[in-house]
């Protein structure tokens, strides 16, 4: 137990409504704590995402006590209490077999008996992952309870599985991913005994419903430490159960190019992120599906046809195969293939396209895909330039750049209609 003097939480970091709901608790009789990443990062002085609350009350009876509360979950009841747009998650404490289907049993409307599934804090913490995760803030004396050695880890900055880490990786493979996560996020490190554990375990995420995986790739990618993210979990073998095609292009690089694109996106990802700008999770999945869709196309093409139907053929795959493993929604899918087929649209330059180009929906995301490919050799950086200027200028100079030049003219409209005649449906965003 540290007191209140002994570690460096105070109330000023704590969101009004988490606070509201603890005293709220605490006035009923009941106990209240803070407990998982709010805690952690109140120690590190960052703001927390969220504010978790645990406490022995039953979810029926958080419900009682506040009036903006909704009981949320089947297999576990848990009470989400609104107050405009914060939700402060309360739950209640978790006993033995929790977890475990065949443990539980149901009353006859379908809720979990308490006697099997509810415990005290002696239990509830064997079920969380890292020791840093299990610290529990006490509202009623502002103490910090730790039963499994989180705060000294905490000072080390050390992830430390709680339990036998290969038995807690099999239990739910998803904590390696969460493992990586947090060593990014928090500047931790694993525990040696956690890293070995991942070597041995981490085919099992492989057995994870693509639903979840997908939610940890956005937690993973889009929380500002992407690059690292990428890096470490590639070096302890994660990175080809997520996105085995792309693991698969990195392995067949030429000269570094994918890897350096693939750098490249993540790096410009982290940096929106830290000027506080929005990154869109299917830019960043247009980028890792990138290479594996130009892979899939040049083998397409070896067995002849047109390089738009190959094109469209290989994305379709590419998007197929993956979805299998990371459940992308469609709206997902559909705006990394209309990121994909901006590109080579950009290559035309004379005439009204462009000006028509601009418009697209997906013009901007498109461009600084082409820009990403220009800065590492996968276009041509006078095109991106070019568009660049293009953007810029006003509707003269527009009109200017896409002059053809004097002695094309006289061939205009034959050489115009010919090839470009299958390009009308070629619009965006056409799921083929
Ligand atoms: P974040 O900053 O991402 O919110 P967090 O640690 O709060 O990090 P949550 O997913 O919000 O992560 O979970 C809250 C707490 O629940 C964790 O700190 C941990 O104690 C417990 N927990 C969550 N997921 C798992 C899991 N898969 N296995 C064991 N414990 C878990
Ligand atoms: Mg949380």
């Amino acid at each position: 137990m540290y007191q209140r003097s002994e570690h460096s939480i105070s109330r000023t970091q704590i969101s009004d409504n988490a606070l509201k709901v603890l005293y709220r608790l605490k006035k009923e009789g009941f106990d209240a704590y803070l407990v998982g990443g709010c805690v952690r990062d109140l120690l590190l002085g960052r703001e927390p995402k969220d504010f978790d609350v645990v406490t022995n009350a039953d979810p029926e009876e958080i419900r009682k006590i506040f009036r903006n509360c909704r009981l949320i979950g089947r297999r576990f009841r848990l009470a989400h209490v609104h107050f405009g747009r914060e939700v402060i998650e309360v739950a209640t404490f978790r006993g033995e077999g929790a977890e475990q289907n065949d443990k539980q049993v149901l009353n006859k409307e379908g809720r979990l008996l308490r006697d099997n599934v509810y415990g005290t804090i002696e239990e509830d913490v064997w079920r969380r992952d890292f020791t840093v995760n299990a610290l529990y803030y006490n509202i009623k004396d502002y103490s910090v309870a730790d039963y499994v050695g989180g705060m000294e880890d905490h000072k080390a900055g050390t992830l430390r599985l709680i339990g036998d880490p290969e038995t807690r990786f099999r239990e739910d493979p998803v904590r390696m991913l969460r493992a990586v996560r947090f060593a990014a996020k928090l500047g931790f490190n694993l525990h040696p005994d956690c890293k070995k554990a991942i070597h041995t375990t981490a085919a099992l995420l492989e057995s994870i419903p693509s639903a979840r995986l997908y939610d940890e790739v956005l937690k993973l990618f889009l929380a500002g430490n992407a690059l690292q993210t990428f890096e470490m979990l590639r070096q302890y073998g994660l990175f080809q159960v997520l996105f085995p095609a792309t693991e698969k292009s990195l392995t067949f690089e030429e000269e570094g190019f994918p890897k350096l694109f693939l750098i490249k996106a993540l790096q410009n990802s982290d940096n929106r992120i830290a000027e506080g700008k929005t990154v869109t999770a299917y830019f960043l999945l247009a980028a890792f599906m990138w290479e594996p869709v130009q892979m899939l196309a040049k083998e397409l093409l070896k067995q002849g046809g047109d390089e738009y139907m190959a094109y469209q053929d290989a994305a379709n795959e590419a998007i197929s195969r993956q979805i299998r493993v990371t459940a992308m929604p469609r709206h997902i899918t559909t705006a990394m293939r209309e990121v994909w087929s901006l590109q080579p649209k950009f290559i035309a330059r004379m005439g009204s396209k462009p000006s028509r180009l601009i418009t697209h929906p997906r013009f901007r995301a498109g461009y600084d895909f082409l820009l990403l490919r220009a800065v590492t050799g996968g276009a041509d950086p006078e095109l991106a330039k070019w568009w660049g200027k293009y953007q810029e200028a006003n509707e003269n100079e527009q009109r200017k750049m896409t002059q053809p030049p004097r002695k094309a003219q006289g061939g205009k409209s034959v050489r115009r209609r010919n090839p470009r005649g299958n390009v009308k449906d070629s619009g965006t965003g056409k799921e083929v």
